[in-house]
């Protein structure tokens, strides 16, 4: 049986599709093995979104055919997309193929292993649908509902590598999520590239929220997570109606991006921050338990210390659970990267550490906060006596395990008797 290994780099929409071609793979007549162990092609899924993450991509091409200088090496997704030429040149790789080509998996290594060169590129306008997937999850399965992205912020190289929205039949989300619920699975995380622009492809009005309630009603199913949201999702109509879906998860990932309006502006991101800070409003009022996590980037060309302060202070306010802070990188292909006014990266750095801090201190304080309150915990794993996972709003719990009996894909209410910097401790 001929083996074949993943090493998936990037967002969830990979991790995604590297599940949805392992199930292919599988069904196709492979066996999977893990990325260190010897395998007859190495399937790299790699991701662009920044420098950093090129690079990754080339250190794991190149890590894999050390293992095995006899395998094959499949280099597949966003960094193929958008560097076609510069991926090509590595020398450790015998195919390249571009995202829309990841269904037809089997094919491509197939024709791999009977020493045929391909490197087709044809790019779809449509959804890729991978058919039925087997989950090695226990407890959550991340679902993709939609591809692509239409809005072109000015630092970002998705819409060129991920092409244009394409959202996934309702249908098909239906009907793989109840698959799922049928293997036990209590949690979905629906993802995308924009998810927020669910449906805006469809001939007949259907969006995100018309989705939601239908997947409310998929028995067996306990937790539904929103992936990454843009901010202008939230409107008064959109929270109404969610509030009234009792398996919605209150964590809501609003990409902020800068907390200054001339930031925004450059960055063609679509709101400001009055908007945004009524966004906030609007889910904290529906949602006591709302949990605010978000994606800052510091050191956008022509970022002047005041627009730095203006974004510090605009973060202090809002108060977010947790911020991951991305520094800013300049990508091949977009516009920013032809801005004028660059960041140094000792700037960037300072500006950085100084927003690591305020989201460690505002994680730390909420979860102080929990101390003395019971929450409801589905439990995921266990190891090394040490049960783990999360509450609705997505705030790790550890638990020590006292007794023989198995809690794993169990959801518990628990109460919190200790809080450490990133996680708290039930009783
Ligand atoms: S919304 Fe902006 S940052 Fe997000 S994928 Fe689209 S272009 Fe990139």
């Amino acid at each position: 049986m001929k083996t074949v290994a993943f090493i998936t780099l990037g967002c969830k929409v990979n991790q995604y599709e590297t599940n949805a071609m392992i199930q292919k793979l599988i069904e196709g007549g492979y066996k999977i093995v893990e990325h260190h162990e010897k395998a007859d092609i190495y399937i790299v899924n790699t991701c662009t979104v920044t420098n950093m993450s090129d690079r990754k991509s080339r250190q794991m091409i190149r890590k894999v055919k050390e293992i095995n200088p006899q395998a094959k090496i499949i280099a597949v997704g966003c960094y193929v997309e958008v560097a076609k030429n510069e991926v090509e040149k590595m020398k450790e790789i015998d195919l390249t193929l571009g995202n829309s080509e990841k269904v037809d998996i089997v094919k491509h290594c197939d024709n791999l292993l009977q020493d045929i060169k391909k490197d087709e590129n044809n790019k779809k306008n449509e959804f890729s649908e991978f058919g039925t997937i087997t989950y090695t999850e226990k407890t959550r399965a991340v679902i993709k509902i939609q591809d692509g992205c239409d809005r072109f912020c000015s630092y970002c190289i998705i819409p060129y590598a991920r092409g244009r929205v394409r959202s996934r039949n309702p249908q098909n989300v239906i009907s793989e999520i109840t698959q799922i619920s049928k293997k036990g699975i209590k949690e979905v995380v629906l993802t995308g590239i924009h998810i927020a622009s669910y449906g805006k492809d469809f001939d007949e009005k259907y969006e995100l929220i018309d989705l939601l309630e239908e997947i409310n009603k998929i028995d067996g199913i306990q937790r539904i997570r929103l992936g990454s949201i843009e901010p202008l999702l939230i409107t008064h109509e959109f929270i109404q109606r969610l509030s009234k879906l009792e398996k919605i998860c209150e964590h809501f990932h609003l990409s902020l991006q800068s907390g200054c309006d001339e930031t925004l502006k450059r960055m063609n991101r679509r709101y400001t921050t009055a908007q945004f800070k009524e966004i906030v409003e609007i889910i904290r009022k529906t949602y006591k338990n709302a949990n605010l996590t978000t994606d800052i980037i510091v050191g956008f060309p022509q970022e002047t210390e005041e627009e730095f302060r203006k974004t510090y202070e605009f973060l202090k306010e809002i108060k977010f659970y947790k911020m991951h802070i991305f520094k800013y990188s300049p990508r091949k292909g977009t516009l920013a990267e032809k801005m004028q006014g660059q960041i140094l990266p000792q700037i960037k750095e300072e500006r950085s550490r100084k927003l690591i801090e305020l989201s460690d201190k505002n994680e730390e304080e909420y979860n102080k906060e929990y101390i003395g309150n019971e929450v409801e915990v589905l439990w995921e794993e266990e190891k090394q006596g040490i049960y783990k996972g999360h509450t609705k709003n997505y705030i790790l719990v550890e638990q020590q395990k006292e007794s023989a009996k198995q809690k794993e894909n169990t959801i518990e209410n628990v109460e919190i008797v200790e809080a450490r910097d990133h996680y708290i401790i039930a009783k």
